[in-house]
């Protein structure tokens, strides 16, 4: 549907047959098992009982906010008189789900059952409310009598509260949460429905034809699309995964570790010191706790996954494992080596994939004595927040080694996207050009904190790149920014003030809490360190380029590298995979639908314009690659 008028009449049909049953003369009980999100959850709230099943599966909620609309099915007007507008904003504003014992102490459901007798319970309900006669009243606010948070005062200044902290938290990019706090607080304690319902709907066309809610709801079939796919051509079957070991017990082995035996797979460490190993354990047991605390696991779950992890120095275990994930040092000899050994341990079945971020897949695979059974598989770090996982394919890797990986991926919970190997496969390739402007920028006199505000606030990225560098650690960037010079060449140009930089042993990014910023005891980011500049050689900055150019010389080098990697090497194969990957790797802004759509927004002709004109004024680094040329000539979009 693309106008209001589409939206008005569809909408207006799904109103008439809630505000049907919602006005039936015998009670209507809804009984709730599995997911109940949306619309569906917006047809139990038409009812007037509801009962939901124990299972871990019910969920109850109104997502309708993250796809850029707000909940259209009366959803803004009857959930805040079913549970009180505080609790329905919570839900509504952040687009929430809760279970359905959660859902129980809102208010949400009346009752919650065993899913084995949800049925016979719902009839008995019904019947029960049959004889009673039907008398739940849905257009008065709960708890609108003797209530001091009902008082217009109150109401007035909680709604305010509300809008400022949306606001702050969609920095102005997402219009949807904010109208649906307008559409509640306007329609809240309305008697007239058919009024409110109104209200309702016209908020709701004017986020929906929005481009912001169509960029959210093409990246949510971008993400469901992955759950269909297998990471290879033809009927390849998985080979089943039940075990996994991992080789470096580190930031990324301890995450991968904590993240297998979270979806119930069997894991084994191995690391070189038991200090490492400890820790690694040690990590997953406070991630889990968190959980414990919020309520979402219970001690005995959290015993059941505790026992899923062990460690040790040795090989122990190794021979029955599925799959081995390596996450030691970014070393190749040392890397080609253990997995050689490795493999010397493992069943000739077992597939072992490679976690490193920089180094050819190919080259490794040499150190395996059956290269088809070794691929990559690239998590990104912290290891239980990042969705992305990047499937290697070797140049010797089999289907049947990448489809395993591919799945096991999807167990683990993560969005996998097969890249062809090469420098920084897919995600880093693109996302290091743009790091490396961030500092060519403040080599050119801008500040850091208008460069990380322009492309956090105006832009919509998660962080600002020297934010996201102080993440990385100083250190890290400059390594791995060498290193893609050297494949890269003339695209990739180290700066002077990172050459500076490097000789700072102790100005390494949070991890030595200072970097561009200054961070606290407990990693916090504090100021910026204004000390920076003199150290760097340079002068107060000037703040001289206007907010377009920062932001262009940032993000149109990445569309000119994806363009590149996609039509020119064919890392992947589609523009899909390429904004997806941006979105799940790098927080690229999700509204903006990915890179390669926000490109086409622009268009390849402006960008490539764009190019030639900072190319004269900075250098080859910016020069425009034959594809996105061609793209600009013959008109051409990547979708
Ligand atoms: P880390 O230093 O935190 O951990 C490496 C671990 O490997 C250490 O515990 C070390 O004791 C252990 N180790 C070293 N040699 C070993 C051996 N021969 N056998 C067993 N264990 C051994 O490093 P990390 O940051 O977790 O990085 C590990 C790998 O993951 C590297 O290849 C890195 O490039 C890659 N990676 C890192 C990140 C990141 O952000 N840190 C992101 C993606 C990929």
């Amino acid at each position: 549907m693309k106008k209001a008028e589409d939206y008005r009449v569809a909408i207006g049909k799904a109103h008439e047959i809630f505000a049907r049953i919602e006005d039936m003369k015998i009670p209507v009980v809804a009984a709730i098992h599995g997911a109940c999100m949306g619309g569906g959850c917006e047809l139990i709230l038409a009812c007037d009982y509801r009962i939901a099943s124990d299972d871990a599966a019910t969920k109850i909620g109104l997502p309708e906010v993250k796809l850029g609309i707000i909940p259209g099915f009366g959803g803004c007007v009857r959930m805040p008189r079913a549970l009180g507008y505080q609790a329905a904003l919570d839900i509504i504003v952040q687009g929430k789900a809760v279970d359905s014992r959660k859902a129980e102490k809102l208010g949400l459901v009346d009752k919650v059952v065993h899913h084995s007798i949800l049925e016979a319970k719902a009839l008995e309900m019904a019947k029960d409310a049959a004889l009673k006669g039907k008398r739940v009243k849905r257009f008065q606010p709960k708890g609108v009598m003797g209530n001091a948070m009902e008082m217009a005062p109150a109401r007035a200044f909680i709604f305010s509260k509300w809008k400022e902290g949306t606001a702050k938290q969609t920095g102005g990019h997402y219009p949807a949460p904010l109208k649906a706090i307008e559409v509640i607080e306007k329609t809240y304690g309305m008697s007239d429905r058919a009024r409110a319902l109104e209200i309702e709907l016209a908020g709701f066309c004017e986020v929906a034809v929005t481009d912001v809610s169509k960029n959210l709801i093409n990246v949510f079939y971008l993400m469901e699309s992955v759950k269909k796919k297998t990471g290879v051509a033809g009927d390849v079957k998985a080979l089943p995964v039940k075990s996994i070991g991992v080789l470096g017990a580190g930031t990324m082995g301890g995450g991968i570790a904590y993240v297998a035996a979270d979806r119930g797979i069997e894991v084994r460490m191995k690391d070189i010191s038991h200090a490492a190993i400890a820790l690694g354990l040690r990590h997953a047991g406070e991630l889990w706790g968190k959980l414990v605390k919020r309520k979402k696991i219970d001690r005995y779950e959290l015993g059941r996954k505790m026992n899923l992890v062990s460690g040790g120095l040795d090989y122990a275990g190794f021979g029955q494992l599925d799959v081995v994930v390596e996450a030691i040092v970014e070393d190749m000899g040392i890397k080609k080596k253990v997995i050689g050994e490795t493999a010397g341990k493992c069943k000739p079945s077992c597939i072992i994939a490679t976690n490193t971020s920089s180094l050819s897949v190919t080259e490794m695979a040499k150190g395996h004595p059956h290269p088809e059974n070794f691929v990559g598989m690239h998590f990104f770090n912290p290891v239980h927040k990042m969705p992305l996982v990047e499937v290697i394919r070797g140049e010797k890797s089999s289907d049947v080694a990448v489809a395993t990986v591919f799945d096991l991926a999807k167990k683990m919970g993560k969005l996998p996207v097969v890249v062809k190997d090469g420098p920084g496969f897919l995600v880093n390739r693109i996302l290091v050009p743009y790091l490396i402007e961030a500092a060519w920028l403040l080599q050119d006199g801008m500040s850091i904190e208008t460069v990380d505000r322009r492309y956090k606030k105006e832009f919509g990225m998660p962080m600002g790149p020297f934010t996201l560098m102080d993440e990385i650690g100083i250190d890290v960037c400059i390594k791995v920014s060498k290193i893609f010079h050297e494949s890269l060449g003339d695209r990739i140009m180290i700066p002077p003030v990172m050459k500076k930089l490097s000789e700072n042993k102790e100005r390494l990014g949070k991890k030595s809490k200072k970097g561009f910023y200054l961070y606290d005891d407990k990693g916090k980011q504090l100021e910026i360190d204004q000390t920076i500049y003199s150290e760097l050689g340079l002068g107060q900055p000037s703040d001289r380029l206007s907010a377009d150019e920062t932001v262009r010389r940032g993000i149109f080098p990445m569309v000119n590298e994806a363009a590149m990697a996609l039509i020119e090497e064919k890392i992947v194969e589609t523009a899909d995979e390429v904004d997806l990957a941006m979105i799940t790797g790098t927080g690229f802004p999700p509204f903006r639908g990915g890179l390669l759509r926000y490109a086409d927004t622009i268009g390849a002709k402006v960008i490539c314009d764009e190019l030639e004109v900072l190319a004269s004024k900075y250098g080859a680094r910016f020069k425009p690659c034959t594809s996105l040329n061609h793209m600009a000539k013959s008109e051409k979009r990547f979708y």
